[in-house]
């Protein structure tokens, strides 16, 4: 049986549960916004219900760890890096019941039919990602997995320069490049008000 995971709606819970097919919950927002987190400590709780859960991050971000994804806060979950959806693919157990990916605006667009397939097959497929690169634009392929998800979770950073509410990534560091992996050395999470759509400089004071 599945476990008590996060989101709150009883009713859609219970149907999804009926049907015995799997599903895909996505965990969106901005660097900083605790994706990593959440994706974690459900991944933790499907493991203490003792489910068998594979995790997959792209090989692209090794921020930390080339074989752990880790929150900013520090928590870590073991996981596998990969260069492609069918990298991924070829990976997944049939026994397998939980599939958490990490960083999926990395990913090719591949993801999109395989975390359905996946889904279908009875899995549980849970992907964290940032839903907006360093200008604000919709960052592929999120738009179309947070479409295709039956549960989504919104997590919000807190804006560095004025403590409001935190949807965006600054790029803090001269690069027009859509990927420019790093954390807290070259983006900071900005409210909509103080964000501005290209590399801004460094926060000093
Ligand atoms: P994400 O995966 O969305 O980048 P993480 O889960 O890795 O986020 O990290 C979230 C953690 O980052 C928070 O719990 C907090 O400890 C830390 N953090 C650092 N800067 C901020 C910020 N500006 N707003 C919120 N949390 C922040
Ligand atoms: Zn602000």
């Amino acid at each position: 049986m599945v476990e008590e995971f996060a989101f709150d709606n009883a009713e859609e819970r219970r149907k999804v549960r009926q049907n015995g097919t799997g599903w895909i919950e996505v965990i969106a927002g901005s660097m900083f916004s605790g994706k990593s987190e959440e994706l974690i400590r459900r991944l933790t709780r499907a493991r203490i219900a003792r489910q068998k859960v594979q995790v997959f991050k792209p090989g692209i971000d090794a921020r930390y760890s080339v074989e752990e994804i880790a929150s900013h806060s520090g928590q870590k979950h073991l996981s596998v890096p990969v260069s492609s959806t069918a990298q991924m693919m070829s990976q997944i157990d049939d026994d397998t019941q939980v599939v958490g990916i990490d960083e999926a605006q990395f990913f090719d667009m591949e993801l999109i039919a395989a975390v359905n397939h996946l889904a279908e097959a009875g899995k549980r497929v849970i992907i964290a990602g940032l839903d907006q690169d360093y200008t604000g634009k919709p960052f592929e392929p999120m738009p179309q997995l947070l479409s295709i998800a039956e549960f989504i979770t919104k997590t919000h950073a807190i804006c560095v320069k004025c403590g409001a509410t935190a949807n965006y990534s600054q790029r803090t560091v001269e690069s027009e490049a859509r990927v420019e992996v790093g954390a807290s050395d070259k983006y900071e999470a900005r409210c909509r008000r103080c964000f501005v759509p290209h590399a801004d400089a460094p926060t000093l004071n």
